[in-house]
């Protein structure tokens, strides 16, 4: 049997800060993004991994990933796991539980 399994990132939020300067074009068109390495299988997730940042600007393309600044660190520290990160887990679970219970 052939098990599909591997590494994928997913965007947990984007945060609009017209507060933060580009410091390519000095335009205020900033935007954050939180970012979520997580482990599938077949493409079901299984358990998250590294959460990290990065920045955009739309008015000059300039973008850094794995960035570390102060407000950045508060992005994504405001953005929460969501549990179906844990997708894989949860569904076995359930089936775990429902033979448990004899439902099948
Ligand atoms: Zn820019």
């Amino acid at each position: 049997m052939i098990v599909l399994w591997g590494k994928k990132t997913k965007i947990l939020e984007t945060y609009q800060d017209e507060d933060t300067i580009c410091e390519n074009c000095s335009s205020n068109s900033v935007s954050y993004f939180v970012y979520q390495d997580y482990y599938h299988i077949f493409f079901i997730p299984l358990f998250p991994i590294l959460k990290y940042g990065g920045m955009y600007c739309s008015n000059c393309d300039n973008s850094h990933i794995h960035t570390i600044n102060s407000k950045l660190s508060e992005y994504e520290r405001r953005t929460r796991t969501p549990i179906s990160m844990y997708s894989f887990p949860i569904i076995i679970l359930i089936i775990i539980i429902l033979n448990l219970l004899g439902v099948s």
